[in-house]
């Protein structure tokens, strides 16, 4: 879908990724792109590392630009000219533009979390003591995101503890957050917040990172990963009467903010809502 026809004034924007074919991106993008009536495309572009920092600088600077997803994230980091803050604490990069001649690069996976959380928990997290399952690129986001929200305490839990320390050591965070050793180390602690950050959950036969029911008490679930149905994950926090909710929020959130850097307000977001409900899965 585009917002009108293509011209030689077309600008061209793409997520680029590996694999990529699954991606929401081109279906929510190619929604707001119609509903304001711009001259752009947005198409979903699978490719090598290489290429993806080729891919990045060149869009960027024929005047159009894109989002980031795995494995490139890392790669594009260090491809852009200019960093946000988010960029330079997660050190991932999901949304590139140009601006005077330098390709800029933001990490809005930060901003989508942080929106998540909101809608989950209206009460925010300041304070607040979190659970994060994960180490990988979207635990290093929602650590992010925690730490600027004003989290007081997060446990990392992941399969190998190394990762999450690693983790914690480079966003200098040993100030609130802490490595679990192993599961056993839950025994009974009670989380205001927990947020599913594996990859874990997009086959139906992956196994849960982790049972509740190691912990106490429990405020809030929320995973990162989404599919056509709820993820098991968040089925088991329901069935235990935790609200859940699954990565839907984080993934229109941060297509909003892509949205923004590269066209401004207004972002049609009830459009993309309609995209991501139409086609999620
Ligand atoms: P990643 O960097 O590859 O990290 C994968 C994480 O999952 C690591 O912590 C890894 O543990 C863990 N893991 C993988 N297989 C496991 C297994 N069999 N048992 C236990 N742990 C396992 O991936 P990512 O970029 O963080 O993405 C994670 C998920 O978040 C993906 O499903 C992605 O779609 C989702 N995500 C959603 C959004 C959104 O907008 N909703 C945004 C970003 C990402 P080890 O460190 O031990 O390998």
């Amino acid at each position: 879908m585009t917002g009108r026809p293509i011209s030689a004034a077309t600008r061209l924007f793409a997520v680029l990724g590996d694999p990529v074919a699954h991606s929401l991106s081109p279906a929510l993008h190619g929604a707001a792109l119609a509903a304001r009536r711009l001259d752009a495309v947005y198409l979903a572009l699978r490719c090598g590392d290489r290429e993806a920092v080729g891919l990045v600088r060149g869009l960027a600077l024929a005047g159009g630009g894109g989002n980031v997803t795995v494995p490139h994230k890392r790669r594009a980091a260090e491809a852009v000219d200019r960093r946000t803050g988010a960029v330079e604490r997660t050190g991932a990069c999901n949304t590139f533009w140009s601006d005077d001649g330098a390709v800029w690069g933001d990490n809005t996976d930060v901003a989508g979390f942080r929106g998540a959380v909101t809608a989950l928990l209206p009460e925010g997290v300041a304070g607040a003591r979190v659970l994060l399952l994960g180490a990988g690129g979207a635990a290093r986001a929602a650590l992010a995101g925690l730490l600027d929200d004003g989290v007081r305490e997060v446990a990392i839990l992941n399969r190998s503890v190394d990762r999450a320390r690693e983790l914690i050591r480079g966003m200098g965070a040993e100030g609130s957050a802490t490595a679990l050793d192993g599961e056993g180390a839950l025994s009974g602690e009670d989380f205001d917040l927990v947020v599913q950050a594996t990859s874990l959950g997009l086959h139906p036969s992956d196994p849960l990172p982790t049972s509740l029911d190691r912990c106490g008490g429990v405020g809030a679930a929320l995973d990162l990963v989404y599919g056509r149905e709820p993820t098991r994950w968040v089925r088991a926090a329901r069935e235990r009467g935790v609200p859940a909710a699954d990565g839907r929020e984080m993934l229109l959130l941060q297509a909003a903010a892509a949205f923004r850097r590269w066209f401004g307000d207004p972002v049609p977001m009830a459009e993309m809502r309609a995209a991501l409900n139409e086609r999620d899965g």
